[in-house]
């Protein structure tokens, strides 16, 4: 790549899962809290996060480590621990992108062009009438309403020794932004327009794509002026899994072989969404996640395993004498909606491991 100009999607820590179409029907009221339904599962799986690349989850302060300053692992008193809030991030980011689900957060307000280049119905806010799967999962903050959810993550503490160790990371740099900047304030730049604008001009189209740069695109978009192709987004930034890149910024990690414990919580879930919840929170063994600090540099690459589940039963009203198995929903996720169904496939692809990400160049990322 030449120096310090190509922005080379092939040279990149990510990838592009396409968004989808949110229909209506796609949206359903939500479950209150207040009252346990007897047609609908409520439990506790208690898992297990085995760390494959080391894992940093920040705690905002430095330790003094050989003589040097060291940001630190988060702790309670002297153990270091996995907050729930950082799995579910996590969790909730892959629930998106493997459903009909809304984009809470739009990346661009006011700009028309780029608010009509998402899929219908994803902008569409969620409200308690109307929610996504996602929503109704992990909840949304709405007009002067919001909703909690039903998932709960609780802390995730080590099984035994944790080996804690300094790893030097890479700077990581933010995305570029605003790309081009007159007409794209705010709406990131990779994310757009390569794929449907090398549709629109005769080029190698789609199997260009990995060697769009924004060069080229800067030199067509000047060109047709005029008569640009509509814009689309590539989708929601999936980081790929690959070989950990050192820098020289130390960062206090959990080794590769650290174990942690916790407990994911669910209450009044249909099968559709418990089954979407197992399938991100990867209980199949067929994705790995990434938590915590640095993934564009491939850190903090973990393995779930579901070692137990709890089933709530209040009173005699529990009738389903049948519990589903977890392991069968989360590797047959999406099955019935084959649109679903290649995001999970795509999913799957980066998650396992089976398509890696590039190495790092000289120029970071
Ligand atoms: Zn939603
Ligand atoms: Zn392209």
């Amino acid at each position: 790549m030449a120096k310090g100009t190509g922005t080379l999607l092939r040279d990149k820590p990510y990838t592009f899962i396409p968004l989808l179409q949110v229909r209506p029907d796609d949206r359903r009221g939500i479950v209150p809290h207040n009252l346990l339904d007897k047609s609908r599962w409520t439990g506790r799986m208690t898992l297990e996060l085995s760390v494959v690349t080391p894992l940093h989850i920040g705690s905002g302060t430095y330790r003094l480590i050989d003589g040097r300053l060291v940001q630190a692992f988060l702790r309670d008193g002297e153990i270091p621990v996995i907050p729930g809030s950082s799995l579910k991030g996590v969790v909730r980011s892959l629930a998106e992108a493997c459903s009909r689900s809304c984009l809470p957060r739009p990346p661009v307000k006011n700009n028309s062009r780029l608010e009509n280049a998402l899929p219908p119905g994803v902008r569409t806010r969620c409200n308690d009438k109307a929610a996504c799967i996602t929503c109704r999962l992990f909840g949304f903050v709405g007009r002067g309403k919001s909703y909690r959810g039903r998932v709960v993550f609780g802390e995730f503490r080590p099984v035994g020794e944790v080996q804690l160790s300094v790893e030097k990371l890479p700077t990581l740099e933010q995305p570029f932004k605003d790309y081009p900047q007159k007409d794209n304030r705010g709406g990131g730049n990779e994310r757009l327009y390569y794929c449907s604008f090398y549709e629109a001009v005769s080029c190698n189209g789609p199997a260009h794509c990995p060697d769009c740069t924004k060069e080229e695109w800067l030199k067509w978009f000047k060109r047709l002026k005029e008569r640009l192709p509509a814009a689309a987004y590539r989708g929601r930034k999936l980081y790929l899994l690959g070989e950990p890149r050192s820098g020289n910024q130390p960062v206090e990690t959990a080794a590769p072989g650290s174990v942690f414990q916790g407990e994911v919580t669910f209450q009044n879930l249909d099968e559709d969404e418990l089954s979407l919840l197992c399938f991100a929170l990867g209980l199949d063994g067929t994705i790995n996640l990434s938590i915590g600090y640095g993934k564009p540099a491939y850190y903090g690459t973990v393995r779930t395993k579901l070692l137990e589940v709890s089933w709530y039963a209040r009173g005699g009203l529990f009738e389903q004498a049948e519990y589903p198995d977890l392991l069968g929903l989360a590797r047959n996720y999406g099955d019935h909606d084959p649109d679903v169904k290649k995001n999970v496939d795509l999913v799957r692809q980066v998650l396992s491991g089976e398509r890696r990400g590039p190495r790092w160049g000289a120029e970071g990322y």
